[in-house]
This record gives structure tokens, C-alpha cells and sequence, in this order.
């Protein structure tokens, strides 16, 4: 238990990323109501391809980040029983450049590995390429079974989850946030943490400040196969697929528009031709579920994360890729609003960022 006895911190939003913020809030011993408009991971968590991707685009601000994410994640599967892994390693090719290698001083098990070694890893490859990089440390997550999982392990250290109500407004005095209005009444706090995804920059034009994240579709298949086809997960120009033990593909696609041809069920079918085009051994692939999932896109691409800048009390956490960076941001942010232990890591993140002079629309 850390010394947060005491403190009032209503978390909105149980995604994956208000989950983690309230179990490690609850862990350090703050008093944390977790409060959310619909139901537990009813966002864009419940339809996340969720890889832990720690390989960084070049130059990636948020390298550091990323480089603890699957130390974080360890840590998190000792605390929480229910928390489920998959542990099967990453392989990219096509998309990303050996040159996205992590940079030097990032720790990682990254390599470029070679035909034969793919071939190792994925036999079913019909068109293995000549090389590719194979992240050994990375895996994904179940992210509705893992938001569950955060918030069993919040409930336990005393955390209040309140689903079905919605955050309406805030309640001030001068400049600083003393609690929210919600559906279900008011409830004081001395910080409110905004992990709202999409939702946040509603809250935030009723502070008055505005932040620039966009709603961001990417497409999300679920397909019924069968088992051993895919045992890594496979990042590819092609096909963005991993499998579960029961046989279960999932895949990711980008959304184009919203045209007949481009509706998530053909894209699920155009892209399971993919999957039969690149696999050896497809005998079946019958979507079971295709969607259009909204990720929170701060304008810069880089995760928004800090106190609001203008109104005292409301920390943000507004991030892309949120899977990936819902274990370390958790205990990071808890860290920096608990202890006051501020994280260099998350400097690149800081909100205020956005109303300095060079921000285009600052
Ligand atoms: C197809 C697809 C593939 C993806 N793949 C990956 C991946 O491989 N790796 C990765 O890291 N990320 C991936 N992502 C992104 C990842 O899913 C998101 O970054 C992450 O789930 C965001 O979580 P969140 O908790 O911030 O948001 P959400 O899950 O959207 O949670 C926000 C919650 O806040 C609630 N809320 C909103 N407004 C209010 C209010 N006023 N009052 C109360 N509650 C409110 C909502 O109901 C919602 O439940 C993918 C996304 C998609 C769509």
C-alpha cells in the first residue's frame, strides 16, 4: 500500500487505460471511484487487436515507453491472477524497416531474422519473405478479458466501480475541478483522471480547454478456423492476424470509407481471401464478428498524458496505441498523481504541448 490513503480520484472511462489508472491507483492506496457511461471495456478496448507492440516508428518520442511496456505487463501478471498473456513473440515484415530497430540504450530482443528462421516460426507461410523482424518479447492480450482483470484487482484494493453513468459535467470553484456531475449524482474528488478515450474531448470543452484527438477507425475481424495456423502474431503488408489456442483468428485492417465494398463484413472476407492467399492449411475461415473500432488519435500521434493545463485537479490520459501502454502509463501516472514522482518518460506526452506558441491551432 502506498501513501495515497485518503486521496479522492474519480477515474471516467473503463477502458483498458482507466482500468490500469484505477488498479494502480487503488494499490497506492488512494480512495478511487471508477465511473463509466456504459458498460466495462464497451469502448474501443472491446474490439482491440491488442498487441503489446513495443518496436517504435523511427524516432519515435514515446520510445522509452514503449521499451518498459512488456516489463510492466510482466509485473502486472504476478499481481493479477486473471490477467491472461500470450506471450508468442511478433514477426513484421513489409511494413516496417530493419532501420525501426529499437534505438540503442532501449532494451529489447528485436532481431531480423531470415527466411529459414520465419519458416521456423511460421510453417504455414506461403510467401515467407527474405527477412523479417521478429520481436521474441512481445504477445497480446484478450483486452475485455484484461480490462476485467485491472478492475477485479481495483475492486479488491477497495476501488468503486460505477458502470452505466455517465459523466455530464464537472464541479468548480475558481479554477479548480472538485468533483464530476454524473447521472447518478456528485461525486467529490481532489483529481479527476479523464481516461475517456473518444470521450475526452467532450469533457474537456466543458473545462473549456480544448485538445486535439481525433476518432481514429481501424477495422477489428474475429474469425472461427482452425487451430495451429498462425503461432506468432504476423504484422505484414498482407495480413495483420494472430490466433488464439481454440482456433480463433483475429485481424486488423485500416479503415478506407464508408462504401459498400469497404464495410467491415467484406473487409472481413476480402481479407480472409488474404489469410487463404498467404497460409498453407486454411481449410476454414467463417467471420464471426467485424467492426469498426474509434481509437482516441491525439492530433500529433503522440499520447496525451498530464495535468490539464488552465483548471487545477484533472489529470488526462488520452493514447494510441492505449493496449500497449495501459500497464506502464498505469503505473506511471499513478506515480506522478499519488507520490508526485513526475516521469520523464511521459514528458514528451505533456497536455501543455498544446497551448504553447508553435502549436498550429495553439
Ligand atoms: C482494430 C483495432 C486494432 C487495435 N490494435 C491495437 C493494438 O494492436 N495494440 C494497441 O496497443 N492498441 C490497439 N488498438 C487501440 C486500442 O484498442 C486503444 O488505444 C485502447 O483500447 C484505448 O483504450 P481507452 O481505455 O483509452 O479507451 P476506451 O476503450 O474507448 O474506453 C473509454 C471509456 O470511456 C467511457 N466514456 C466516454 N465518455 C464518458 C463519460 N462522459 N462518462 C463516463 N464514461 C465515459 C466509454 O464508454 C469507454 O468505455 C486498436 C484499436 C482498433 C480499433
Amino acid at each position: 500500500m502506498g501513501n495515497g490513503q485518503g486521496k479522492r480520484v474519480v477515474v471516467i472511462g473503463a477502458g483498458i487505460v482507466g482500468a490500469s489508472l484505477a488498479y494502480h491507483l487503488a494499490a497506492k492506496g488512494a480512495n478511487v471511484t471508477l465511473v463509466e457511461a456504459e458498460g466495462i471495456a464497451s469502448g474501443v478496448t472491446g474490439s482491440s487487436f491488442a498487441w503489446i507492440n513495443t518496436l517504435p516508428p523511427e524516432s519515435d518520442p514515446i520510445a522509452q515507453l514503449r521499451g518498459a511496456a512488456v516489463e510492466a505487463y510482466r509485473r502486472l501478471e504476478t499481481q493479477l491472477p486473471g490477467l491472461k498473456i500470450r506471450w508468442t513473440g511478433a514477426l513484421s515484415y513489409g511494413v516496417i524497416s530493419s532501420g525501426a530497430l529499437p534505438a540503442s540504450g532501449i532494451q529489447s530482443s528485436t532481431n531480423v531474422v531470415s527466411r529459414s528462421q520465419i519458416l521456423d516460426l511460421e510453417p504455414n507461410l506461403k510467401n515467407p519473405p527474405q527477412s523479417a523482424l521478429y520481436a521474441a518479447e512481445e504477445g497480446a492480450l484478450d483486452a475485455v478479458a484484461a480490462t476485467h482483470a485491472l478492475i477485479a484487482g481495483a475492486e479488491a484494493l477497495g476501488a468503486k466501480v460505477l458502470t452505466q453513468t455517465r459523466v455530464l459535467g464537472f464541479v468548480t470553484q475558481s479554477v479548480k475541478v472538485l468533483g464530476v456531475d454524473t447521472t447518478m449524482g456528485i461525486i467529490d474528488a481532489d483529481i479527476v483522471v479523464l481516461a475517456a478515450g473518444t470521450g475526452i474531448t467532450k469533457l474537456t470543452d466543458m473545462l473549456e480547454v480544448s485538445l486535439p484527438i481525433e476518432a481514429s477507425p481501424a477495422i477489428f475481424i474475429r474469425y472461427k478456423s482452425q487451430p495451429n495456423l498462425v503461432h506468432t502474431l504476423i504484422s505484414s503488408p498482407e495480413m495483420e492476424v494472430r490466433q488464439s489456442p481454440d482456433g480463433t483468428l483475429l485481424a486488423a485492417e485500416d479503415y478506407l470509407d464508408d462504401a459498400m465494398e469497404n464495410r467491415p463484413a467484406a473487409i472481413a472476407l476480402r481479407t480472409a481471401k488474404s489469410i487463404q492467399n498467404e497460409l498453407h492449411g486454411v481449410v476454414s475461415i467463417d467471420p464471426e464478428w467485424a467492426c469498426v473500432g474509434l481509437r482516441p488519435m491525439p492530433a500529433d500521434g503522440i499520447p496525451i498524458i498530464g495535468y490539464l493545463p488552465k483548471v487545477g485537479g484533472v489529470y488526462v490520459c488520452a493514447m494510441h496505441p492505449g493496449v500497449t501502454l495501459a500497464a506502464i502509463v498505469g503505473r506511471l501516472a499513478s506515480e506522478e498523481i499519488i507520490d508526485a514522482k513526475a516521469s520523464s518518460a511521459l514528458y514528451p506526452c505533456r497536455p501543455d504541448r498544446f497551448f504553447q506558441a508553435g502549436w498550429p491551432e495553439g
